[in-house]
């Protein structure tokens, strides 16, 4: 009998991963989507990769995602003259301004002045990565004039970060315009916005978009934290993106922030996927930290419904060895006692509508009898979402005659998807879910199964009927 794992993997694709061979390899180790990060990487290669994953995904018979994740209007310092790079020490004075000429030890262009303009005296100002700490003591002419408060190194184009500063610009550049159509035209089923403040930029992709792929927003500014509800209603799913909330807020602020981000999401059935760094020390050793197994260990426990790998294999040197790490975390945690407990202390309330008292007495029904696995019906998702959400024990396979369906929801917790014919009554529900299950070897003769659908089929939100059949 197959025994599948309820947390997902998603791995970021790069120069250690691109190959054909290598996709297919990490499939079989157990990723379920691809991230094509678009701050790297041309079109052409990108259509490459598609190609590839789509020919996999037909030779294995299993739908994948592919995640695009724009690069997003990452803000960056200008260029140095003669000497590149420059030493700050705490107490130096650093000024930012709209000088196009090369930067020197005392200044720097910040080739945004509508940033300059909206900082204010006392706002934090951070250079590579959040190395260099400064603080805005000064504006004069145009020019912001800074106190450096954590010493570091400053080089060409560098990242600036403004943790906590409302940025008066939108979450897309006109590359991201340029690639979200591109992903259109590669028919990717996620596309995940960078440096989310509002809700409107959410709005903003998907006018670009329209239905054609789900939104993921990047959690990875304090500005968005400050207005999660309203961003969790507008998106599809939710990443933590710990790399960048990292130099934005203080560290220990990112364990409790991933925590709620968990929460909200199991609580509106959206999608949550946790991000950066949890294999790192792996790009470059065959075997990880313990505190990395805790880390991937600890996500998993919190019921994120996928784990993200980056630069592990993008560009590690073990690429598919960090894959069979998290896969084996992952299995080993869904197998040990505490984490049933965990997954049921934040049981999420029943939404007063007919589909959610559904997928909960669904639920009710899978704890209180001997059921091998529950199978649902889902033309749009939403049946399959609202089974995920409650996170039973058992696998969930859903069946959609929506390729896109199948696809997108292969990173949600628990689901696992195939496309199948579209049950025209209520008494085709059966036989389609008996074959499917075998297919998939998750369960056997004798075996009670829990059926869950909308009938009439078809109609988005319309689960209406939960059914307990023996094989
Ligand atoms: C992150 O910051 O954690 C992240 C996933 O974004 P990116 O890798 O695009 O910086």
């Amino acid at each position: 009998m197959n025994t599948l794992s309820h947390t997902k993997i998603l791995a970021t694709v790069g120069p250690a991963s691109s190959s054909p061979e290598m996709l297919e390899k990490l499939v079989d180790a157990g990723v379920n989507g691809f991230r094509l990060n678009f701050s790297h990487g041309g079109h052409d290669e990108y259509r490459e990769i598609v190609k590839a994953i789509r020919n996999i995904e037909k030779r294995r018979k299993t739908p994948i995602t592919i995640l695009q994740d724009l690069q997003g209007p990452k803000i960056r310092v200008g260029t140095f003259e003669g000497k590149k790079k420059h030493v700050l020490k705490v107490g130096d004075i650093f000024t930012l301004d709209n000088d196009k000429t090369g930067g020197t030890a005392q200044r720097v262009c910040l080739p945004h002045p509508e940033i300059l303009e909206v900082l204010n005296i006392g706002d934090p100002v951070y250079i590579n990565d959040g190395v260099v700490k400064m603080r805005v003591k000064d504006k004069k002419d145009g020019a912001v004039i800074c106190t450096v408060e954590a010493s570091g190194t400053v080089s060409d184009r560098k990242g600036v970060n403004l943790p906590g500063v409302d940025l008066p610009f939108s979450a897309m550049t006109n590359k991201d315009r340029k690639d979200a159509k591109f992903g259109m035209e590669l028919d990717v089923d996620w596309v995940a916005l960078s440096f989310v403040q509002r809700p409107e930029d959410v709005l903003e992709l998907r006018e670009i978009i329209g239905n054609s792929a789900r939104i993921m927003a990047k959690i990875e500014m304090p500005n968005a934290t400050k207005r999660l509800e309203k961003i969790v209603e507008v998106v599809d799913g939710l990443m933590v993106a710990r790399g960048d909330l990292g130099v934005e807020m203080p560290l220990e602020e990112v364990p409790p922030l991933q925590k709620r981000i968990i929460r909200k999401c199991r609580e509106a059935g959206k999608i949550v996927v946790v991000a950066t760094q949890m294999l790192e020390s792996m790009t470059q050793a065959n075997t990880p930290t313990r505190a990395e197994v805790s880390d991937v260990a600890n996500a998993t426990y919190e019921g994120a419904d996928t784990l993200m790998l980056s630069a592990e294999t993008a560009s590690g040197d073990y690429p598919l060895e960090a894959v069979e790490v998290m896969a084996r975390v992952i299995s080993r945690i869904e197998r040990s006692v505490a984490w049933k407990p965990l997954m049921d202390a934040r049981h999420p309330n029943v939404v007063q509508n007919i589909g959610d008292a559904m997928a909960h007495g669904a639920y009710q029904i899978s704890e209180t009898l001997d059921i091998s696995g529950i199978v649902t019906f889902t033309a749009s998702g939403s049946t399959a979402m609202r089974m995920s959400r409650q996170r039973p024990l058992q696998p969930i396979l859903t069946l959609t005659p929506e390729i896109k369906t199948a696809r997108a929801l292969s990173l949600a917790w628990g689901l696992h998807t195939n496309v199948s014919a579209e049950p025209e009554t209520f008494d085709d529900l059966v036989p389609l879910a008996t074959e499917a299950l075998q297919a998939m070897e998750l369960c056997g003769k004798g075996d009670n199964v829990l059926l869950t659908a909308g009938v009439p089929f078809g109609v988005s939100g319309s689960t209406n009927m939960v059914r307990v059949v023996t094989l």
